[in-house]
C-alpha cells in the first residue's frame, strides 16, 4: 500500500504484512514529519499528522 505524506506529499511506501492491520505511528522519510495511520485489511481508514516532531521517544528515556 502507498499513502501520501500529509505534509510534503511524497509517497510512503506501507507495502508490508504489518500495515495490512495496522493503527499507529508512521514517518515520511522525505519530510521526517509523523503521522498516525489506522489500516483494516488492507484499507486505509485515516492518516493525520502527529504534530509532536521534537522530541523523539528515545529522547525521554535518555532524560530520565
Ligand atoms: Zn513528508
Amino acid at each position: 500500500m502507498i499513502v501520501n505524506c500529509t505534509s510534503c506529499g511524497r509517497e510512503i511506501n506501507l507495502d508490508h504484512k504489518v500495515f495490512d492491520d495496522y493503527s499507529g505511528p508512521v514517518k515520511c522519510f522525505c519530510c521526517g514529519i509523523m503521522m498516525e495511520v489506522e489500516v483494516t485489511d488492507g484499507f486505509l481508514h485515516s492518516i493525520n499528522p502527529l504534530t509532536i516532531t521534537e522530541c523523539a521517544p528515545a529522547n525521554r528515556f535518555r532524560e530520565a
